[in-house]
């Protein structure tokens, strides 16, 4: 697989502005897909491309704007999750800075495809300075005509609010930041009926993630099988692979879907400091289950994680060094989860809650390593019974800590 030259990121060298885009050949999408394409056909092509969705679910994006029904008398919505709160991931945080246009293209053409006049880019509150680029950008479009009414000349119109959510990390759920966009609390609703159908405002809605936007106009330009080439059949293009942790170089690579993860942490990250190894690698964010350094040999595609029992998720990796203690993971881990909990269902509050006081008491010295068992039998309690995946997300990676590093974590308790 050769590598391609970055398309999502460019250089950070200050050329973000509308000017520096379209000398990239910036908009140049947008016109083909509003001036010479039906909005079926940009759909199909996304669809033949496989841009799977690169919030963390992974669920193709074409085939999501197929369920969006047929266009009506009624409203629809476009939003877009800029509400990137998995940590270790903050590569959307980057598109906003370094490549605001190319996430305002893909929205438009997306907006197009579906049907919709209104869209809200809902932004974590955390991102508001970072965001001020992106409203400069939104600001440029509009002057440009690129936004507003009769987009490029068409009879295609595109209203744009940007919303900035307070900063919890459970409106990263879709349907959450859907409640939260309607000026409730961000608590995830009961699926189906799936925003698809009954979305913002009880309107069909589509929520798509930044990086998944801003891969849209590579598509609609150099076409669906330009895409699939540059990742793999199934998981078409590039990703925005986030590395923190103990790596010489941190920072936010973007790479063919499937480049294998230890290349990323050795070749592109530099790999660990000097005199330090690898002890564990959490492969796509929090929620992903952590991976032993004889599990790193395997491509970054949604399949291979999965097979490996973890997951791509955000593609948020970090890198843990020999030398950090797994307990203190498992309490930033089990402490992470209790806090973000939104409550609504039982098994994930009071589960994680239980998950972080046990954890806390193995901390004091006053556990035993039969806790360990019972961490992982409030996991199972968890596991497949709540509303949305943070629970799943609390139980696997709680889980992966305790089952990897067992015989680390029981000699730390029994100290
Ligand atoms: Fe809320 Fe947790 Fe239930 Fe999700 S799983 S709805 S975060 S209580």
């Amino acid at each position: 697989m050769t590598e391609p030259e970055a398309l999502l990121l460019p250089p950070d060298d200050g050329s973000w502005r509308l000017a520096d885009y379209l000398r990239r050949g910036g908009y140049e999408a947008a016109r083909k897909a509003l001036t010479s394409m039906a909005p079926a056909d940009v759909v199909s092509e996304v669809r033949r491309a496989n841009l799977r969705g690169r919030g963390g679910a992974g669920f193709p994006a074409g085939v999501k704007w197929g369920f969006v029904p047929p266009a009506g008398p009624g409203p629809r919505y476009l939003c877009v999750n800029t509400d990137e709160g998995e940590p270790g991931t903050f590569k959307d945080r980057l598109i906003l800075r370094r490549a605001p246009h190319a996430l305002i293209e893909g929205l438009v053409i997306t907006a197009f495809a579906v049907g919709v006049p209104k869209a809200f880019i809902y932004v974590r509150g955390e991102y508001a300075r970072t965001a001020g680029r992106l409203e400069a950008a939104l600001a440029e479009a509009r002057a440009a005509g690129f936004i507003g009414p009769r987009v490029l000349g068409t009879d295609f119109s595109l209203d744009v609010v940007v919303h900035y959510g307070a900063g919890a990390y459970i409106c990263g759920e879709e349907t959450a930041l859907l409640e939260s966009l309607e000026g409730r609390r961000g608590l995830p609703r009961v699926k189906p009926p799936f925003p698809a159908a009954v979305g913002l405002f009880r309107a069909p809605t589509v929520v798509n993630n930044v990086e998944t936007l801003a891969a849209v106009p590579g598509i609609i330009r150099r076409g669906a099988d330009w895409f699939v080439g540059r990742g793999l059949p199934k998981d078409g293009g590039t990703r925005l692979f986030g590395v923190s942790g103990a790596v010489r170089r941190p920072g936010v690579y973007e790479l063919p879907v499937g480049t294998p993860l230890r290349r990323i942490i050795e070749d592109h990250a530099g790999g660990p400091p000097e005199g330090r190894r690898i002890k564990a690698v959490v492969p796509g964010g929090l929620s992903a289950p952590v991976l032993r350094p004889e599990e790193i040999d395997l491509p970054m595609d949604y399949d291979s994680l999965a097979g490996a029992g973890s997951m791509l998720g955000s593609a948020g990796i970090v890198v843990i060094p020999d030398g950090a203690p797994m307990l203190d993971i498992l309490h930033l881990t089990a402490r992470f989860y209790a806090h973000e909990s939104c409550g609504k269902c039982a098994p994930c509050r009071i589960g994680t809650a239980w998950m972080l006081k046990i954890v806390e008491r193995l901390r004091r010295s006053g556990g035993r390593p039969a806790d360990l068992d019972l961490i992982l039998s409030l996991g199972e309690g968890i596991r497949g019974r709540t509303l949305c995946p943070l629970g799943d997300g609390a139980a696997q990676s709680v889980r992966a800590v305790v089952t990897k590093f067992r015989e680390e974590l029981e000699q730390a308790v029994a100290r």
